[in-house]
């Protein structure tokens, strides 16, 4: 493989839309139905992504955090997987400030983000239309996903990679 590259990912969204579940999906391939809602937690994971080694830092923000923390982790963060419940509206609409606070930070640069709709598995308690997702994500330009943490459904890896491969692009 040709080189090795580190790129720093953090994980938001509002507290139980499934942050921690989806990461530890993500990298263990399993699902625990209760995590410490007020733990954050750093994970390091490598994976090969088109021929290239990547070392990722992965950051379960706690969802809870004061404004100067969450700042600390924008700064920190060369991307960011924004994450809402499929079943919670009022997590879908904590993604537009949340971009905007991510654009804040960043500047003159743009945030590197991807959407993820997870829980969706839960269809009969769903929402937010996967439709919906998909226009928040063309307004927003980024990459949007709809999955489950619980049932592996869906693209559980694709948006860790998709965002590596986003800010390996910049
Ligand atoms: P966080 O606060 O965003 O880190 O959310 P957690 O990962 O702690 O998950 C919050 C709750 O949602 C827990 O009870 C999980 O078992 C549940 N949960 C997480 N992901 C899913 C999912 O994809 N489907 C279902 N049905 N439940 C989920
Ligand atoms: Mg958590």
């Amino acid at each position: 493989m040709a080189k090795s590259a580190e790129v720093k990912l953090a994980v938001f969204g509002r507290a139980g839309v499934g942050k921690s579940a989806l990461v530890v999906r993500f990298l263990t391939k399993r699902f625990i139905w209760e995590y410490d809602p007020t733990l954050e937690s750093t994970y390091r994971h490598q994976a090969s992504i088109d021929d290239e080694l990547v070392s990722m830092e992965i950051l379960d923000t706690a969802g809870q955090e004061d404004m100067l923390q969450r700042e600390g982790h924008i700064r920190w963060g060369d991307g960011f997987v924004v994450v809402y419940d499929i079943t919670d509206r009022g997590s879908f609409e904590d993604v537009v400030p949340l971009k905007s606070l991510l654009e804040e930070a960043k500047k003159p640069k743009s945030a590197t983000l991807v959407l993820v709709g997870n829980k969706a598995d839960l269809e009969h308690a769903r929402q937010v239309s996967t439709e919906e997702g998909e226009r928040l994500a063309a307004e927003l330009s980024c990459a949007f996903y709809e999955c489950s943490a619980c049932t592996g459904e869906g693209c559980v890896s694709e948006p860790f990679l998709e965002l590596c491969r986003e800010v390996r692009r910049r």
